[in-house]
């Protein structure tokens, strides 16, 4: 009962292996002492060796009985290990003859013993306190030798050759086991693999099923009501049709979603790259939206930016997928402004761009807390809000996961009741590098199957088959041509067609695929070789209920000339048919409306929005012409007085407040920008840059502002915020390192990594004239002021790892401590960047200047000097006469 409870334990999948081993292990060692114990008694061991093999037996029977007993084995192992390293280990070594015994094979097994079976910290211990045991047990053993028993030469001989023995076998049956388990586990594994790609097989097979059987009896539910109306019905009938065909809509999107996420969860979603213009993508995904945007009274906009190239190579499909379920979101959750969508694209290579699609909204915006969520999939967010709103929350991780596939990214910026920006890059091939033709854009037939329908040519002379095993599909086949008076043959299998193409010229043939006894491909390649068969030039038409990209392309391959989807529309058959009838049939054609002229503007080159924008708070210190040359944005902080709040370097600059505060009268702070005025700023930003690198003073400092930019992240995807760790000018430099990296086009991400590693770089060090400001600002206390001031000591302040540190104090006349100054913060001269210096001061005359930069000039020169005023939130803090020199070290 007992050997069979030990059995179910070792083969017990369920069980921890080591846990599992160490019971083997335990049993084995059992099965091992008896062996030795019956050895030693043929051999006439010492009584104190067989008494210890005896002890060790008897505690090993208990431990291992309570360990299962009571189901804590790793318990049982941690103390057994402990008990045989600190007990056992010392009385088999000085009772079996120390280094001449087995005792050194079984310290082996034990140091393998240990770290096969133990875990965690509990395993390094044992191990570092067994070396120990072993190096006190052979110290001792060594220098007093009479402590241990020996062995007589025959013992030696065969306690070693036991000991090896059954280690050895120990080992041996360890190790089989383990890799016994493994294999098992493999085993396991690759079944369950199996089991998992079958069932996501079925899976599979069950929505195509799926699809297909629904699509059929929507078909005729889309294209009977689409004949319902055109007649002129009351408004009540008109009404419930329109009904009708807003649910079988939906109906239909819930069946594609469910499809595209069942795929792509299955791991069997593949792109399908095709040549594409352009033009006629963005028209098609465009019209269709515009009709969405006229229906609930929205200003719909497209922006394109004029060097688009005309012909990508990507999967077109799923991009106008994407821009569809973006687009449809905005219009879907914006009851009131507008929709916009702009197109540009920035190189990648030569051969690559990268597309930027933006759809910005007006509507009801995204909570800061559910951003993060938007992109799971059946994940609805805000749903008190938008309960009434139809949806499954499939949408966008359908876009996140096709995105993804396509090596692009997707982000979303939105804030809350006020809109919402999502941006959308994927890389393309560009197949024709001409800009992208403007009357491309006009004058394209809204191809929409949901829009209204219009008749858009009569052909009478034109002769369709239709063949199709399903009644209703003819039935509605024929009705939705009715108005193009084509002359119409509907048959219902292959072998029927086949009689009809004997005889009958055919222009166009619509083709089932799934048919009883012959399919729509056989049908369609017996036709096509058909002797004596009069419509062996006709084109053929797939029609069918497989939305599948795999279907679509098993078409081209065996030679379909076109492939539609059903349901079909009145639409989407005229349109087919205007393609692919001979022009002499058609009669007369309605001229396509130029449904989007009014919507589409294009971007002149100023209006582009830009890929990356740099912004950093007026703290930089930025000389005006340096902000605008590279184009730098700046968000004032704010300095409240005891008069009202200013805006920094706006409404109030370093002299006014210098002269406010002048005499300790008065007192002025700074106060933090915060994260609704950051929002406000960064989003009128985003209007014009698709992304921000925002520049923030050291968070470890008074312009505890970073945590306003950082909470404005939360809403922003696209806003970078950089903890420069530096004051002054020192953001300012990075400023305009990361506008210059933008404008040569490097990456977001490369421009980030870049600037980590820059911000080591620069130095800033302060000479600081009065120290009554660092007193009010709490940077130094009363007492260490009366010093420095008693003395005629002038601080230095540096900037270390964020922190604003006194790097030197120097002594003496002002022009003694301005220079020692220069000749400190200029230090390591051979490694200074010598591109640019800033000299930020507080109040200092202009002669004082000159002389600085003549200083400076005798160490280092510098190709450009920038003179910059302190902004009032530093004067703030440092007081007249102060001064800064801020610049780069060398990579
Ligand atoms: P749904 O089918 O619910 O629209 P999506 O995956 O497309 O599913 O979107 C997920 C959620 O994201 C929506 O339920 C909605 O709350 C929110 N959402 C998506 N786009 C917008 C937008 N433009 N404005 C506001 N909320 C949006």
């Amino acid at each position: 009962m007992r050997i069979r409870k030990i059995r179910d334990y070792l083969f017990d999948n369920r069980k921890d292996v080591q846990e599992r081993l160490f019971v083997l292990l335990t049993v084995i060692a059992l099965g091992g002492m008896v062996t030795a114990f019956v050895a030693s008694l043929l051999l006439g061991e010492n009584a104190e060796g067989i008494l210890a093999m005896l002890f060790a037996f008897l505690v090993l029977t208990t431990a291992i009985f309570l360990g299962l007993k009571y189901d804590r084995i790793r318990l049982t192992a941690n103390i057994l290990t402990a008990m045989i390293i600190y007990i056992f280990f010392p009385i088999v070594f000085f009772t079996s003859g120390g280094v001449y015994g087995g005792s050194p094979i079984w310290f082996v097994f034990a140091m393998l013993f240990t770290s096969m079976l133990i875990r965690g910290r509990m395993r390094i211990v044992l191990l570092c306190s067994q070396l120990i045991v072993a190096a006190v047990c052979y110290y001792i053993g060594y220098r007093y030798p009479q402590v241990v028993i020996p062995h007589k030469e025959l013992e030696f001989y065969m306690d070693s050759l036991a000991s090896l023995v059954v280690v050895s076998l120990i080992m041996t049956l360890m190790i089989t086991f383990q890799v016994y388990l493994l294999r098992r586990d493999n085993e396991t594994v690759e079944k369950q693999k199996e089991e998992i790609d079958e069932l996501n097989k079925a899976q599979n097979r069950f929505f195509s099923s799926m699809s297909h059987e629904i699509r059929t009896p929507i078909n005729t539910i889309i294209g009977l009501n689409e004949m319902i109306l055109r007649e002129d019905v009351s408004e009540e009938v008109e009404e419930d049709a329109k009904s009708i065909q807003a649910a079988s809509k939906m109906l239909l999107s819930l069946i594609n979603d469910i499809l595209d996420i069942s795929k792509i969860q299955s791991g069997q979603m593949q792109l399908n790259p095709v040549n594409y213009s352009t033009a006629e993508m963005i028209t098609e995904v465009a019209s269709m939206i515009q009709i969405r945007t006229m229906e609930k009274n929205l200003i719909f906009n497209v922006s394109i930016a004029p060097d688009l190239p005309r012909g990508l190579m990507g999967d077109e499909i799923r991009i106008k997928q994407i821009l569809i379920n973006i687009l449809n979101n905005a219009v879907k959750y914006t009851d009131e402004g507008s929709v916009s969508l702009s197109v540009q694209c920035e190189s990648l290579n030569d051969k690559e761009v990268s597309v930027i699609f933006s759809v910005e909204d007006t509507g009801m915006g995204i909570k800061k807390e559910n951003i993060p969520y938007l992109f799971n999939a059946f994940k609805r967010v805000d749903e008190d809000k938008n309960r009434h709103i139809e949806g499954t929350g499939l949408g966008l991780s359908i876009v996140k996961e096709f995105v993804d596939l396509m090596g692009g990214k997707v982000t979303v910026n939105s804030i809350y009741t006020r809109g919402s920006t999502f941006i959308v890059e994927i890389p393309q091939t560009v197949t024709d590098g001409k800009p992208i033709d403007r009357t491309d854009m006009y004058g394209k037939k809204d191809e929409n199957p949901g829009r209204t329908y219009h008749q858009s040519f009569e052909a009478p002379d034109a002769k369709i088959l239709v063949v199709d095993d399903t009644a209703a599909n003819l039935m509605v086949i024929k009705k939705l041509l009715r108005e193009t008076k084509v002359q119409l043959d509907a048959v219902s299998s292959g072998s029927e067609a086949l009689e009809k193409t004997l005889n009958t010229h055919y222009h166009v043939i619509f083709m089932d695929h799934l048919m009883p006894e012959m399919d729509g491909i056989e049908c369609m390649k017996r036709i096509r070789s058909q002797r004596g068969g009069s419509s062996r030039d006709a084109k053929i038409v797939a029609l069918t209920a497989n939305a599948d990209q795999k279907s679509r392309q098993l078409y081209e391959k065996e030679g379909f000339d076109a492939y539609v989807l059903k349901p079909v529309t009145g639409n989407t058959l005229e349109t087919e048919l205007r393609k692919l009838l001979p022009k002499e049939v058609i009669e007369f054609e309605v001229k396509d409306e130029n449904v989007l002229e009014e919507s589409v503007s294009w971007i002149d080159n100023g209006a582009k929005k830009s890929s990356i924008r740099v912004t950093m708070s007026s703290v930089a210190d930025m000389p005006k012409e340096l902000s605008e040359k590279y184009n730098i944005a700046t968000v004032p902080l704010r300095v409240k007085t005891e008069g009202g709040c200013f805006r920094d370097g706006i409404d109030m600059d370093a002299d006014a407040i210098l002269s406010y505060v002048a005499g300790k009268k008065k007192k002025a702070s700074i106060s933090p920008i915060s994260a609704p005025e950051f929002e406000k700023f960064f989003s009128e930003i985003l209007k014009t840059s698709n992304n921000i690198i925002h520049i923030s003073a050291s968070g470890k400092i008074y312009d505890t502002s970073i945590h306003g930019a950082l909470e404005a992240t939360e809403k922003l995807n696209n806003v970078s915020v950089v903890d420069s760790e530096q004051i002054s000018a020192g953001q300012g430099i990075l400023a305009i390192e990361a506008s210059r990296m933008a404008e040569e086009g490097k990456r977001l991400d490369e421009i980030l990594e870049k600037l980590n590693a820059l911000k080591n770089r620069i130095r800033t060090a302060f000479l600081v004239e009065n120290v009554d400001n660092m007193v009010d600002s709490h940077q130094i206390n009363n007492r260490l002021a009366r010093i420095l001031k008693a003395f005629l000591i002038r601080p230095v302040l540096v900037m270390k790892n964020g922190k604003i540190r006194t790097g030197k104090l120097c002594l003496g006349s002002r022009e003694h401590t301005c220079r020692s100054f220069i000749s400190y913060a200029l230090r390591n001269r051979e490694f200074i960047d010598k591109r640019m210096l800033f000299i930020t001061h507080v109040g200092v005359s202009n002669a004082d200047v000159e002389w600085i930069k003549s200083e400076v000039e005798k160490h280092v020169h510098f190709d450009e000097v920038y003179v910059t005023k302190a902004s009032p939130a530093i004067a703030i803090n440092v007081g007249v006469g102060t001064f800064g020199l801020i610049f780069m070290m060398k990579d």
